[in-house]
């Protein structure tokens, strides 16, 4: 099927983007690499009376290092990600998580925050930003807001954004060379949206577990941060039994439905086993950082 008519804009700047989203309001849909988007138009499950092309804005495009984080433009392809010394360096959980979106093809067109304002709550950047806490940066016209990732997801594919709102750029924690991270997910195919995906990052001082963050997805409406069993970690240090006590607390704080990929059992499931192993391999990379 083709898409119905719609007008097209390519705007240059990011002024003229936010006054063309103004102009058309709820009407308008803002075009990034489109792996999401041009499925939904093509299907005509999305019927947009504008398409804002935002590809020529190269303003959007940008991996950057300021005071402690990256930041990270809302039009950066995932490739770029993939391949960047600094987030290799800075941001290693971001980096091994775009290895897992989807196929090559996606991630040269696919963009950082397409992904976040698609907002399907099986892919890895929300996973990611969820765990790190990162800041949102949202504009509309003359004027800036910052999210949190709680803020920002509001249900399955919803965002907190305004329809004459873009997001423009993702700040996210630069990690210290101590840290261990790890991104476990369970999918059916290489390449496809996993059925449970566990984002973990540690930050260890010796024995003790300073800061844990984990984060699950495919498990609820949105990504869902790990918190209790964080806690567990963080008071009880990385041994292999608080592993298992936070693996087996990650699955009973989260609710996910059944759906023809798995039942919530096995979701619930996936999410102890996954977070174990995810624990585990970031335990060994922290525990080699130190070293
Ligand atoms: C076969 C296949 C497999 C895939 N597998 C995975 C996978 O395993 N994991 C995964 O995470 N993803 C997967 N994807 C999705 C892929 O990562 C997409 O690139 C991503 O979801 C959307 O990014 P995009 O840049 O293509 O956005 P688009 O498709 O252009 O846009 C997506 C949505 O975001 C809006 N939007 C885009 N940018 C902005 C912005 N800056 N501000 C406000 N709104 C904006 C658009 O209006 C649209 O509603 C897959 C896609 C395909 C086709």
């Amino acid at each position: 099927m083709k898409p119905p008519r719609f007008d097209y804009h390519e705007p240059t700047s990011l002024e003229e983007a936010l006054d063309l989203l103004q102009r058309y309001g709820e009407d308008a849909k803002i075009l990034a690499g489109g792996q999401s988007l041009m499925p939904l138009l093509n299907s005509r499950l999305s019927r947009p009376a504008a398409l804002v092309d935002i590809n020529r804005i190269g303003a959007l495009a940008y991996i950057r290092e300021h005071d402690d984080q990256l930041r990270i433009g809302a039009m950066t392809r995932q490739r770029a990600i993939e391949f960047s010394p600094l987030v290799r360096e800075r941001l290693p959980l971001l980096g091994e998580a775009t290895t897992l979106v989807g196929h090559l093809a996606i991630r040269t067109r696919g963009t950082l925050g397409g992904s976040l304002v698609h907002a399907d709550p099986s892919a890895e950047y929300p996973a990611v930003v969820t765990a790190l806490d990162a800041e949102l940066v949202v504009r509309r016209p003359g004027g800036e807001r910052v999210l949190r990732p709680a803020e920002f997801f509001v249900s399955y594919l919803t965002t907190a954004l305004a329809p004459d709102e873009m997001l423009v750029e993702v700040r996210l924690p630069a990690a210290p060379s101590t840290c261990g991270w790890a991104f476990e997910e369970f999918s059916r195919r290489h390449g496809d949206f996993a059925i449970v995906g566990i984002a973990a990052f540690l930050l260890t001082d010796g024995e003790r577990c300073r800061v844990a963050r984990l984060a699950a997805a495919g498990v609820g409406p949105i990504p869902i941060r790990l918190r209790a069993a964080e806690e567990i970690l963080e008071r009880e240090g990385l041994t292999e039994e608080s592993l298992e006590k936070a693996g087996a607390r990650s699955a009973e704080s989260v609710e996910p439905d059944s759906d023809v990929h798995a039942s919530a059992d096995h979701r619930r499931h996936l999410t102890r086993v996954l977070t174990q192993r995810a624990l585990r391999r970031a335990r060994a990379g922290s525990q080699r950082g130190r070293a």
